[in-house]
């Protein structure tokens, strides 16, 4: 088949590219996929213990677009679900978020009483307030809870997770855990919560099932596309390819690095088999410090699995981050961008030696460098495509 469009990738970017392309645009459309499999890190299957296991760590689908449920509906049934995380908070096990319950748990009743009456009349009930801005408040009371919260759920977490501080990185990335002045203990609120019947890579499967679209597995792209930066053009099997190159991967590692590498976050998962359930919840978080515990939580994939379908074995994921080097024996898969001034700039002088390749477009959470959830890549990319931006 010869190929209108190029996408480089088959995770979310680039299977609703690909199957945009094809359905709504009615183009030919080839899709290199370096790794063995389709869904990019979603990618999910049923392992020796009968529990679907996450390859890349837990996903969990929730939003609030109605747009991204009615689109990726088309290619899934799903079942509800709604995400539970425990953590283990000064000795004590209780909800993260941190919310009313968790301070009743974490508190003798008479003070647990009065934090509470002062952060509902200070912020409201049902609010939610980044832990940064939590410990900006100045009654000394909300404050010194705010230092207990920062000091036994966000600070080890984060020095784990970040290598660096809640106030050395972007106060997003934690405002994405804010405490919650309510008693509903899900750490979502969003709209839609559920998980797709066949899992993740059901979807995928769905939506590049088209005569129309090509899936080259096992393929690197580099081995049949090249990016003339000098001309400004891209070859394909050696020939000027004039048509869209949707791009999902690393730029610097698209390019070879001829800016270095950017920095990235990695993790390494110990996958563990235990003959019974391991814990009270699908995720239990450690915001401990390193020397107690070097990992940062642990999933149990059967709890995110439907209730009438739990396996008796259960698989468990424990999750140690690690700093990203593209060539290192661990740590070379690149995970979550760096939310930094500097590491953007780094990503934006790549983005200018690619100006001017009008044809080719960067699409995703490696490729914009952006700290993307799944749903927002979807919503990006059908975005991107309906306003006729991938030319
Ligand atoms: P990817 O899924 O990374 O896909 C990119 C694909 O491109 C990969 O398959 C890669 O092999 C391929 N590729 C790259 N370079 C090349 C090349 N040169 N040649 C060929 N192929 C190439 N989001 C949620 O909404 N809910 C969650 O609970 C959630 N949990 C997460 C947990 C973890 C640990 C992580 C890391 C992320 C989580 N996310 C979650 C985010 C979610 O994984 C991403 O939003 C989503 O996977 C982004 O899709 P993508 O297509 O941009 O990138
Ligand atoms: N976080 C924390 N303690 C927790 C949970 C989260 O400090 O118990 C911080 C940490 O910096 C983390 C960020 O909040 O990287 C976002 O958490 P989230 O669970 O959204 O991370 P992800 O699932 O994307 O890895």
């Amino acid at each position: 088949m010869k190929p209108e469009v190029i996408v480089i990738g088959a995770g979310f970017a680039g299977a609703v590219a690909a199957e945009r392309f094809a359905n709504a645009a009615s183009k030919r459309v080839l899709v290199l996929e370096k790794r063995a499999h389709l869904g990019g890190n979603m990618y999910d299957y049923i392992d020796e213990n009968g529990v679907r296991r996450h390859e890349y760590g837990p996903h969990i689908f929730h939003t609030n677009s109605k747009e991204v449920v009615d689109y990726l509906s088309q290619f899934t049934d799903w079942y509800p679900y709604q995400h539970r995380v425990l953590g283990h908070i000064n000795g004590i096990v209780a909800p993260i978020p941190f919310n009313l319950t968790t301070i009743e748990r974490s508190f003798p009743k008479e003070k647990a009483d009065r934090l509470k009456t002062l952060l509902i009349k200070e912020y409201g009930m049902e609010k939610k307030v980044p832990i940064l801005q939590l410990r900006a408040n100045a009654n000394p009371e909300i404050n010194e809870l705010a230092e207990y919260i920062y000091e036994h759920v966000f600070k080890y977490y984060t020095m784990k997770q970040w290598g660096q501080t809640p106030e050395e990185i972007d106060p997003a990335v934690t405002g994405r855990v804010p405490v919650h002045i309510s008693y509903d203990d899900r750490y979502f609120q969003d709209t839609y919560q559920m998980m797709p019947a066949h899992g993740f890579t059901g979807i995928f499967e769905n939506m590049l099932k088209n005569e129309k679209i090509e899936v080259r597995l096992n393929t690197e792209a580099k081995s049949c596309l090249q990016i003339d930066l000098d001309k400004k053009q891209i070859l394909f099997e050696g020939e000027v390819f004039e048509g869209p190159v949707i791009f999902t991967g690393a730029i610097d590692d698209l390019l070879d690095y001829p800016l270095g590498e950017l920095p990235y976050r990695s993790l390494e998962f110990d996958l563990q088999s235990h003959s019974q359930t391991y814990q009270e919840a699908a995720t239990v978080n450690y915001p401990t410090p390193a020397e107690q515990n070097a990992f940062t939580r642990i999933t149990e994939y059967k709890l995110l699995m439907p209730a009438d379908q739990q396996p008796e074995a259960t698989t468990i994921a424990v999750e140690y981050p690690l700093t990203y080097h593209h060539d290192a024996e661990k740590g070379n898969i690149p995970y979550y961008p760096i939310a930094q001034d500097e590491c953007r700039k780094q990503y934006q002088a790549y983005c200018d030696l690619i100006r001017g390749i009008d044809n080719l477009h960067l699409l995703g959470r490696l490729a914009e460098y952006q700290y993307y959830n799944m749903d927002a890549i979807v919503a990006k990319a059908l975005q991107m495509f309906n306003s006729g931006k991938l030319r």
